[in-house]
């Protein structure tokens, strides 16, 4: 289990996106250790034309962002916190390391 799900908000602590307001991860890639994230690290893909594109285009679309990168944004304590997690026999939860909440398992 990774300590960034989909559906976290998370905040961009480098890069050209990382004094922005903290956006939602809508995938995170596994074997890559990156997440896309909303409005976030976009980039413009050129298209050559196609049926959708008679003339081509440049469309605006997000490249995903290193794991690392990134930080959860705590739902209780509302601050970009560190993971950590917390095993019982039962399960293993993901809790703020600063208000010791849950953070929810990223449904
Ligand atoms: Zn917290």
């Amino acid at each position: 289990m990774s300590h960034i799900l989909k559906n976290d908000r998370v905040k961009v602590l480098a890069g050209v996106d990382s004094d922005k307001e903290p956006s939602r991860v809508v995938r995170v890639i596994g074997d890559k250790q990156t997440a896309i994230v909303q409005g976030r690290n976009m980039r413009w893909k050129h298209l050559r034309r196609s049926q959708d594109y008679p003339h081509g285009a440049r469309v605006q679309k997000e490249a995903p962002i290193p794991l690392s990168r990134l930080m959860v944004v705590c739902p209780g304590c509302g601050k970009p916190t560190r993971v950590k997690f917390q095993v019982t026999e039962k399960a293993k939860t993901r809790i703020c390391a600063k208000c010791k909440k849950p953070l929810g398992e990223g449904k």
